[in-house]
C-alpha cells in the first residue's frame, strides 16, 4: 500500500484552518473514494480530479484510491481542495518527488485541462501558512508577494507544472508604494448642506450611526459617501483583514491600495445579500462594508425582515451564520448611514408640494422606527439645493479642499482623545463627564420631551463627541445643546 500526506486550508468564516490530505492507494476494485466531504461536492471534486490529471500527461493509478480529507468536523465546501487532492494521489502513486510537498500547503481549483485557478479564501490561506511556516503551493496572485512578512510560495498555472521541480516564486519584483490617494470624494463638493457635514464630521470622529433625511435630490447619496473619505487611513492589519474578506468574495484588490469600504445597498436587497451565506459560504454586504460605511438609501422601503437582520452586526460587530452542520462567524463592523425621503411622495417640508395624507406619513415614519432606528445616534434632515448650486458642485476639483483637510484633521484629534481614555482605561462613563450646566440642561430636556433612558445615553455620547471635536475634557451645554440639534422628534 502506497500513502502520501499533504496540507490543504478550510474556511471557518474568514479564517483559514490547516488540514490534512492524505492519499491511501492499495489493491482492490478501482475506485477514487474522497472521504470527509458531502458525497454531491465529492462527485463533482472526482471529475475535475480525475480529467485534470488525464489531460496533464499523468495517470490515475487503476487501483483503489482513498482520498481522506482530516479532520472531518472543518467546513470543506469550497473548490481549494482539488489541487491538494490531486497532488496527494500523485505523490501516492509516484509520479511526483514526496519531498518537494513535505510542508507544503495547495490550494486551488483544477479545470478539466488542468488548469488551477484561484479559490475563495486564497489570501486567508496564505496569511494562515505564513502563521504556520508552511510553504504555499497555489495560482498566482498579486496580492502574495505582496504580503508583509516571510512566506514560500511556490506558483502552479497547471498540474502539469509539476511535471518540473518545485521552484519558490521569485520575489525580486519592485517593491509597490503605498499610494496615499488624493480621495476623490471630498466635503469642498457638497455646497451648502453645514448641518449634514457637522453631522459627517461628529458621525467620522465618534463612530455614530447617522440618518439623513431630505427630499429626492437633496444630495444624500453625495453627502454618505464622504464619510468614508473622513474616516482616518486604514493601517496594514486593517487592509489585509479587509483584503482577506475581499479574498473570500473572489475578489483580489491588492492589499496595498485598499481604502474604507463604502458598500451602498439596494432597498430590494435579499436578506441572505445583506448578510451572506450561501453554499460555500459568502460574505454579505455588511462583510463586506467591514472597518467602513455600509449606505441604506430608501431605509423606509427596506422589508422589515431584511433590517432585523441588522441588528446582531450592530451590536456585536460580526454576524453568525448557521450553517448545516457548523456555525460561521463574519466580521461585520461597519458604520451605518441611511437616508430615507421625508414621506412616500418625497417633497415634505420643502420648496415642492407634498401630496400625502398625515396618515400616509405618519405609517412611512412608522416603517423606520424600531430596532434599526433605535441604535442610530445622529438624525439629520437636509434641504432640497437649488438646481445651479448642484452643477457647481459636480464642477469643483478635488485638488484644492481645504474644507475637506481641515475636517479630516480634527476628526484625527478626537479619535486620538478618544484613544487615550481608551488606553487610560478611564472607566467614567461620558455621563460623569458632564459639567454641571450641561447636567441640568439635559435633565430638563429629558422631563419636557420624555426621552427615554437610551436616547439620553445617544445623546450623551454625541455630545461626548462634539467635546472631543473641541478638544475639551468636560462635556460642556454648548455640546449637549449641539447634539440635542441631531435628535429628531
Ligand atoms: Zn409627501
Amino acid at each position: 500500500m502506497a500513502a502520501a500526506q499533504i496540507f490543504g486550508q478550510a474556511l471557518v468564516g474568514i479564517k483559514a484552518n490547516t488540514i490534512e490530505v492524505e492519499t491511501t492507494i492499495s489493491n482492490g476494485l478501482p475506485q477514487l473514494a474522497i472521504v470527509g466531504l458531502s458525497e454531491k461536492r465529492a462527485r463533482s471534486m472526482r471529475e475535475r480530479v480525475r480529467s485534470a490529471i488525464e489531460q496533464s500527461g499523468f495517470v490515475l493509478p487503476d487501483r483503489r484510491i482513498v482520498v481522506n480529507l482530516a479532520p472531518a468536523d472543518l467546513p470543506k465546501e469550497h473548490s481549494g481542495f482539488d489541487l491538494p487532492v490531486a497532488i496527494s494521489i500523485l505523490v501516492a502513486s509516484g509520479q511526483i518527488d514526496p519531498q518537494d510537498f513535505l510542508s507544503v500547503c495547495a490550494m486551488g481549483e483544477l479545470s478539466l485541462s488542468g488548469r488551477v485557478r484561484a479559490a475563495p479564501g486564497f489570501l486567508n490561506a496564505a496569511i494562515n501558512c505564513q502563521r504556520q511556516a508552511l510553504a504555499l503551493l497555489g495560482p498566482y496572485q498579486d496580492d502574495i508577494p505582496m504580503l508583509p512578512g516571510e512566506l514560500d510560495y511556490h506558483v502552479v498555472g497547471s498540474l502539469a507544472d509539476l511535471r518540473q521541480p518545485l521552484r519558490p516564486f521569485d520575489a525580486s519584483m519592485p517593491e509597490i508604494p503605498i499610494l496615499e490617494p488624493q480621495p476623490e470624494k471630498v466635503l469642498d463638493q457638497v455646497l451648502g448642506q453645514a448641518m449634514a457635514k457637522r453631522a459627517l464630521i461628529i458621525a467620522a470622529a465618534g463612530d455614530h450611526h447617522m440618518l439623513l433625511s431630505g427630499p429626492p435630490g437633496s444630495g444624500k447619496t453625495m453627502l454618505a459617501q464622504r464619510l468614508a473619505t473622513l474616516l482616518p487611513a486604514l493601517n496594514d492589519a486593517e487592509r489585509l483583514e479587509i483584503a482577506c474578506i475581499q479574498s473570500m468574495a473572489g475578489k483580489t484588490e491588492g492589499y496595498r491600495n485598499i481604502n474604507r469600504p463604502f458598500r451602498e445597498i439596494h432597498h430590494s436587497a435579499s436578506a441572505a445579500a445583506l448578510i451572506g451565506g450561501g453554499s460555500p459560504p459568502r460574505p454579505g454586504e455588511i462583510t463586506m462594508a467591514h472597518l467602513g460605511v455600509l449606505f441604506l438609501d430608501e431605509l423606509a422601503e427596506f422589508a422589515p425582515n431584511v433590517l432585523n437582520q441588522l441588528r446582531q452586526p450592530l451590536e456585536s460587530g460580526s454576524i453568525d451564520l448557521q450553517r448545516a452542520h457548523h456555525r460561521v462567524q463574519y466580521p461585520a463592523g461597519f458604520q451605518l448611514i441611511a437616508a430615507t425621503n421625508p414621506c412616500p411622495c418625497g417633497w415634505l417640508g420643502s420648496r415642492k408640494p407634498c401630496t400625502c395624507s398625515v396618515e400616509q406619513v405618519q405609517r412611512y415614519r412608522q416603517r423606520i422606527s424600531g430596532p434599526i432606528l433605535d441604535r442610530i445616534d445622529l438624525q439629520v434632515s437636509v434641504n432640497s439645493l437649488e438646481p445651479d448650486l448642484m452643477l457647481q458642485s459636480d464642477a469643483l476639483q478635488t485638488a484644492q479642499s481645504p474644507e475637506h483637510e481641515t475636517a479630516v484633521a480634527i476628526i484625527q484629534k478626537a479619535r486620538a482623545l478618544q484613544q487615550d481614555r481608551r488606553q487610560h482605561k478611564t472607566r467614567q462613563h461620558p455621563r460623569q463627564q458632564l459639567q454641571k450646566d450641561a447636567r441640568r440642561m439635559l435633565l430638563s430636556r429629558a422631563k419636557s420631551f420624555h426621552l427615554s433612558a437610551r436616547s439620553i445615553d445617544r445623546i450623551i455620547r454625541v455630545s461626548r463627541t462634539i467635546a472631543d471635536l473641541e478638544g475639551e475634557t468636560a462635556i460642556l451645554s454648548t455640546h449637549l445643546e449641539e447634539a440635542l440639534l441631531f435628535r429628531q422628534g
